[in-house]
């Protein structure tokens, strides 16, 4: 791993923290409009889709520069964009599986935020068992017709497209009658239910597809093929974007010092507490540990090779180590990190939704559950490192519920 820095990275990295000077919205952005706009603006400044080809809206940029990038954005406290699903898993998958027409017809317009998109995999019966899923589309010559029901659709209540995940076989073993395409959420076919979170706020749906339709053109990769371009995008949204969140992860911290500067517990700094300096310690040391972590995986990307089953490595140490700062968060705030209003000002925490909302540290530590589950789950992620980076025996029928992600 090299860990230094070229003239080149350190002049452009310059450029990225001047142009966010210039451009970072002056107030918090509030309304899914104003997310499109900050979204909008990244776009035009070239930093977003920056791995993404050339012919097709992005930038071709180098793993670095996107890291660079990504460090910048979450040191200077920037909104996130819009269309995270887009950006992280949709276009990604299009770039790699999709014809030229796919890509001509559908990547910029992700980039621009002109349609919003979201991931249709998981069903009620159908999540770390995915390949269990049971939604069906049916060939009509020109077209599929889809039935079925989705479930945890992240986005879903403001996607005008899915990445889907449908049955073409029932006949053949459950992995190889699967077959992903792209399908229009704005038909008549297509109910969205949001459901609410214990965040309070509903960032995913249940999605109800009742003879809706997908054209033949909307196929991504060969029919039976869907299974293994899941594998795909699952990798993007395990190891793709590690150093951004530790980044972020960092700045939150140097929030929580700030806090435990100001807050007083029997008259002292909560900062001045050995036990709590203790735990900040440790928490600090846990973050370097991530953030070479994620370098590592960066070193890889660099060299043009995928982390493959290490993306389950990162991603299980970076998810369960949001939980343990997150109850640290808790500890230090007290009755403060309940709040989900009303916090006096320097013991806010201002964080992005992914509907456009603003968050606080109640929401964070709540949704610091999130990220071991989604995108399969730790003891899946455990599974995975068992088997394919240990080389353990694999789970045996009696062991699991299924083919697991
Ligand atoms: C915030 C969030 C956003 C999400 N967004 C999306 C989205 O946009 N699109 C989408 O398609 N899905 C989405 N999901 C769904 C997510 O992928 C599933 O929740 C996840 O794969 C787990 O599936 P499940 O909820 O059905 O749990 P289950 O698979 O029923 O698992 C229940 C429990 O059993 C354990 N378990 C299951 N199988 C095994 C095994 N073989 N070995 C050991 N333990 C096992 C699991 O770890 C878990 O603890 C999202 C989930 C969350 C939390």
């Amino acid at each position: 791993m090299d860990l230094n820095y070229t003239p080149e990275d350190v002049a452009f990295r310059k450029s990225v923290r001047a142009w966010l000077e210039q451009n970072l919205p002056r107030n918090p952005i509030r309304t899914l409009e104003e997310r499109r706009v900050w979204h909008r603006r990244l776009y035009e400044g070239g930093y977003l889709g920056m791995g993404w080809p050339k012919a097709y809206g992005g930038g071709d940029a180098r793993p670095m520069e996107q890291a660079i990038v990504a460090d910048e954005l979450a040191r200077a406290s920037a909104p996130a964009p819009t269309n995270g699903l887009g950006l992280g898993i949709v276009g990604p998958t299009i770039v790699v599986h999709g014809t030229d027409a796919q890509k001509t017809r559908y990547l910029r317009k992700i980039l621009a935020a002109e349609e919003l998109w979201c991931q249709l995999y998981s069903e009620p019966n159908a999540g770390s068992d995915l390949a269990a899923l049971r939604t069906r589309a049916e060939d009509k010559g020109d077209h599929f017709i889809v039935n079925g029901q989705k479930t945890w659709t992240s986005a879903g209540s403001i996607a005008d497209w899915g990445l889907l995940l449908a049955r073409t076989d029932p006949a053949v073993a459950k992995h190889k009658g699967i077959t992903c395409f792209l399908i229009n959420m704005r038909q008549p076919g297509i109910e969205v239910r949001p459901l609410k979170q214990i965040t309070g706020s509903s960032e995913f749906s249940e999605v109800f597809m009742t003879s809706a339709r997908v054209e033949k053109t909307d196929q991504i990769g060969r029919l039976g093929e869907g299974w293994a371009i899941a594998q795909t995008t699952l990798g993007y949204e395990r190891g793709g974007r590690a150093l951004a969140r530790i980044t972020s992860y960092a700045s939150q911290y140097g929030r929580l010092v700030e806090v435990a500067r100001r807050l007083k517990r029997h008259g002292r700094p909560l900062i001045d507490d050995p036990v709590i300096r203790q735990k900040l310690g440790r928490i600090w040391a846990e973050l370097e540990v991530e953030r070479y972590g994620a370098l590592r995986t960066l070193t890889l990307l660099e060299r043009g090779e995928h982390p493959g089953a290490g993306g389950s490595l990162t991603k299980l140490s970076y998810s369960e180590f949001e939980k343990r700062f997150m109850e640290m968060a808790m500890e230090i705030l007290g009755p403060y990190g309940q709040l989900t209003e009303g916090a006096p000002e320097e013991l806010r925490l201002e964080i992005d939704t992914a509907v456009g909302e603003q968050g606080t540290w109640a929401y964070a530590f709540l949704w610091s559950r999130a990220g071991t589950i989604y995108a399969g789950s730790s003891e899946i992620q455990k599974n995975v490192i068992g088997e394919r980076i240990l080389g353990l025996p694999k789970e045996t029928r009696a062991d699991r519920v299924g083919g697991a992600r």
